[in-house]
């Protein structure tokens, strides 16, 4: 496994490279593993599979905002963020191999123009565990936990009841895509100002090409790193 996976880890930043051919690959060997039940190497499978995932949707945010795309591109960056911070909690050695990507992904996100969100505040009254399919509570946990592998599977709560409570305008949101936007009296959307990034799109031709930016007199500059 080990030569596959350096196989695929000198290759993946090629943007010729076929990232759909290498998950399906490497679902199969997942499923092999899951199936004789040899745990270790399943979670080592889904860690790859992570990586395969975040090359896809880093390369899906940028081939959006080439298309001037912004918010769909802003939602493949969070999707991004997301399995990079699930990657990190379960391998983090795996995670070193994508680290430039998940603070290429920070940056980009703090240029964006979006600051209020909206929050729906919903009281969860029953769920269940996605590995047992077990009722779980605080009094009654199950033993697997949200946000972790088992046998080569990522624990999650299935909402089961729930009450949607209210919705809210936040500034630090648990879900980036919830973007607030205004409205005009027509009901037609009220765009951000995204110049900064439709300045720095006419630069940025590859994903792989890391750059950052610094604040100087109310201009962003932009630099390769
Ligand atoms: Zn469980």
């Amino acid at each position: 496994m080990k030569t596959l996976l350096n196989d695929l880890l000198s290759n993946i930043r090629n943007t010729n490279f076929d990232l759909l051919e290498a998950k399906v690959f490497w679902e199969e060997q997942k499923k092999k593993y899951q199936q004789q039940g040899d745990e270790e190497n399943a979670n080592f499978v889904w860690a790859i599979l992570a990586i395969i995932t975040i090359h896809h949707d880093y390369r899906s945010a940028h081939e959006k905002l080439q298309n001037a795309e912004y918010y769909e591109a802003w939602c493949e960056a969070e999707k991004v963020e997301l399995t990079a911070k699930t990657l990190k909690r379960n391998n983090p050695q795996l995670f070193e191999n994508i680290a430039d990507i998940y603070n290429q992904v920070q940056i980009l996100q703090s240029i964006y123009p979006y600051k209020l969100f909206s929050s729906s505040e919903i009281l969860i009254e029953e769920h269940k565990c996605s590995i047992c399919g077990k009722v779980r509570n605080f009094r009654n946990p199950c033993g697997h936990k949200v946000g972790f592998l088992y046998n080569g599977e990522l624990c999650h709560n299935i909402v089961t009841k729930c009450q949607l409570v209210g919705i809210a305008l936040v500034t630090d949101p648990v879900n980036k895509y919830a973007v607030a936007f205004a409205q005009d009296t027509n009901g037609k959307r009220i765009e951000y100002d995204y110049s900064p990034i439709a300045f720095l799109m006419k630069r940025w031709k590859n994903p792989y090409q890391f750059w950052n930016y610094q604040v100087k007199e109310k201009t962003l500059l932009f630099y390769k790193i």
